[in-house]
């Protein structure tokens, strides 16, 4: 018996797959398909690109619809035309030995009389763009209120398109019975915002390392004057009167000076560094846990492995020399699900390791202003 045997997946299924040649489920199937089998629920799967999500919503929606009846059951939300019609495809792959199973796709640019004709003509699954979607229900040309499955694939780039007022214009006609399954390589605010809103209790599955986008971290980076650090990082406290922040130094030297310029300006913050003996290092801790401590200055070092609820800004007062050191540092906020922010306060010459950084982290910096003050910003 091989793992697809395993799953709880039907005849038909398994013969698709076997004539499709995979061998062995992904892990993101392994993880998603026997719990939507077993179970009507909500899910949250993150799982980087190329891991076989179509396959991991597909099979187990497939074997859910009702062959018997023509009636739309499932609706598949997906960014662009080329992916809708990729994964109509798949699905049709998918369900080949699946007798009257009818999946169409539905996405501008194309005649949406000619959709709205094929959808009438009886289609269990549609897989659609928000945009078309969202128009063909205002013009009552698809019925979604019966639906029992909303996936919504690619939320991230979804929601990165803009699409965040169709999809829920969209959810707002679907019965609040159904499940709705969210697909995604990452997790910023919005696709969690979305988690929230509309879904009861997900399931959640996370492929991968936790710390590549799969957290609910934003990250902003904040242009000055290599010579204007400071002030900066005295305006971003300013601004967010209740920061609990973790405030990161390349040097032991800069660690202390900084908290020692914080302390004299008024402001609730203290350093943690390797000069400091033991019972420095957990009195400040203990400071910082009950809240004592606003901004905790530290090093890498010291920093590592801190795991403090409720941290709500990471502060890059400067870029570590590794760039892989950022994800540990943005991983300090945003813990337990809840959302927390990432700053760089970046001078001018370093703007290049943003992009890097992207990279690593495959989300996007938001390029802000400084709150307002003396002008010390370039941008
Ligand atoms: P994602 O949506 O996560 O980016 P896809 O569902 O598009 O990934 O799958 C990526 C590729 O992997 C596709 O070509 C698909 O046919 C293939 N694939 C998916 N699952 C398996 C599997 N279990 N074994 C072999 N190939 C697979
Ligand atoms: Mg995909």
């Amino acid at each position: 018996m091989n793992k697809f045997e395993q799953l709880g997946l039907n005849e038909q299924l398994l013969n698709a797959i076997k004539d499709m040649g995979f061998e062995t489920p992904s892990e993101v199937q392994e993880k998603a398909i026997p719990v939507l089998l077993a179970q009507d629920t909500d899910m949250v799967a993150l799982a980087q690109t190329g891991t076989g999500k179509t396959a991991a919503f597909g099979f187990p929606l497939i074997q859910k619809i009702d062959i018997s009846s023509r009636k739309t059951q499932g609706l598949i939300l997906s960014p662009t035309r080329e992916l809708c019609l990729q994964i109509a495809n798949e699905l049709k792959n998918y369900s080949k030995y699946t007798k009257g199973l009818n999946v169409v796709a539905i996405y501008g640019g194309a005649s949406i009389t000619e959709q709205a004709r094929e959808v009438k003509r009886g289609a269990q699954i549609i897989v659609a763009t928000p945009g078309r979607m969202q128009d063909m229900v205002n013009r009552e040309m698809v019925d979604i209120t019966n639906i029992n499955y909303c996936i919504l694939d690619e939320a991230d780039e979804m929601l990165n398109m803009g699409f965040y007022e169709d999809i829920t214009a969209i959810l707002s006609h679907t019965p609040s019975e159904k499940n709705t399954w969210l697909f995604s390589a990452t997790m910023p605010r919005e696709v969690a915002s979305i988690a929230k809103e509309f879904m009861r209790q997900p399931v959640e599955i996370t492929v991968g390392s936790k710390n590549q986008g799969s957290d609910t971290v934003r990250h902003e980076y904040y242009l000055v004057n290599g010579r204007d650090r400071y002030e900066a990082l005295k305006r971003l406290a300013d601004a967010n009167p209740d920061i609990f922040s973790v405030v990161f130094c390349r040097t032991k030297r800069d660690t202390q000076s900084v908290a020692e310029k914080l302390i004299e300006d008024g402001y609730n913050a203290a350093a943690l560094h390797g000069d400091l003996s033991q019972n420095q290092r957990d009195l400040v801790m203990k400071a910082f846990r009950n809240r004592q401590i606003q901004m905790l200055v530290a090093t890498d070092v010291a920093a590592r492995g801190i795991d403090v609820d409720d941290v709500t800004h990471v502060i890059n007062y400067q870029l570590p020399d590794e760039i892989e050191t950022y994800t540990h540092r943005s991983g300090r906020t945003g813990r337990a699900g809840k959302s927390g922010i990432s700053m760089v306060i970046l001078p001018k010459s370093e703007v290049r390791k943003i992009s890097t950084i992207e990279k690593i982290i495959k989300q996007k910096f938001e390029a802000k202003k400084l709150p307002s003050g003396i002008e010390i910003c370039e941008i």
